[in-house]
């Protein structure tokens, strides 16, 4: 099977070192890696690079930063420095793109962290645009809202990314954070005919999950109705890659190798847009 629209993020194969899974993912035949920043942690960010490189291998994105929230100014400017780092962590890596997880703090209103977001985002532009990454919201499942992000609908993220207008900012969509929302068709085309769409996340949502971070499905193992969201964005137009992005303590704890199989196999209903 064709697999070179496909790309994996690192935390999927999370027992794996980055060395590992460079070599894991091209030799299943994948065609681009997402890093996840603590899979890099303490590394040669350089030779990092040169091994993606090396590999075939296209980089996607770095994951992740974002987290501006903070009910305090002190918390808030320090999280404008964590992204700046991390912006520079991608340019070392040449990766084009940082995924946002945009943070919530508890105790705070959702709104406020909502505003909070907003301005972050605000500020770090112009260095992301120095560096000339672009950055993509990642709306999450509002089971999320309390600790991680109040950006929790692909509605509320075209509503941001549309005021802060900003050609390197956009949108990564994740199907197991979005799946529920009933205009999801409607927003997914809005975000692309705006130009907004940079970024696809596959996994699936288990409506009996053990938990609730670290228990996502293979496409096609939960409800999200994987195949039917991955033809509305494709028929939106999206033509990159396919990322699959599962956290599974299941998984993590099967052989790394036979994963990457099973995920191989998940993704045959999804369409390839290379090949269309
Ligand atoms: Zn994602």
């Amino acid at each position: 099977m064709e697999l070179h629209h496909a790309a994996i993020h690192t935390f999927t194969t999370k027992p794996w070192s980055i060395d590992q899974c460079i070599d894991g993912y091209a030799r299943h035949g994948f065609g681009g890696i997402s890093v996840w920043r603590e899979t890099v942690a303490g590394h040669d960010l350089a030779k990092v690079k040169q091994k993606i490189k090396d590999s075939g291998l296209q980089g996607v994105s770095l994951v992740r930063c974002g987290f501006f929230t903070g009910n305090t100014k002190e918390a808030r400017t320090a999280a404008i420095l964590e992204n700046r780092k991390a912006i520079d962590e991608a340019a070392e890596l040449e990766l084009p793109m940082i995924v946002l997880v945009c943070g919530a703090t508890p105790g705070q209103i959702p709104s406020d962290n909502f505003l909070q977001i907003e301005q972050g985002i605000e500020e770090i532009l112009p260095y992301a645009e120095a560096a000339g990454i672009k950055l993509a919201v990642e709306p999450l499942h509002p089971m999320y809202a309390g600790d991680r992000s109040a950006v929790c609908s692909l509605r509320n993220a075209n509503d941001m990314v549309e005021r802060l207008r900003h050609p390197l900012l956009g949108i990564a969509v994740d199907v197991f954070h979005v799946w529920w929302e009933l205009d999801l068709q409607e927003q997914i085309d809005r975000c692309a005919d705006e130009g907004h769409l940079f970024a696809f996340h596959v996994c699936d949502f288990k409506p009996d999950m053990e938990h609730v971070l670290l228990d996502r499905g293979l496409p096609g193992e939960g409800v999200s109705n994987c195949a039917v969201i991955d033809g509305w964005v494709r028929d939106a137009g999206f033509e990159g890659m396919t990322e699959v992005e599962i956290f599974s303590n299941k998984y993590w704890a099967q052989d790394q190798d036979e994963f990457l199989r099973k995920i191989a196999t998940s993704l045959q209903p999804l369409r390839n847009p290379w090949e269309e």
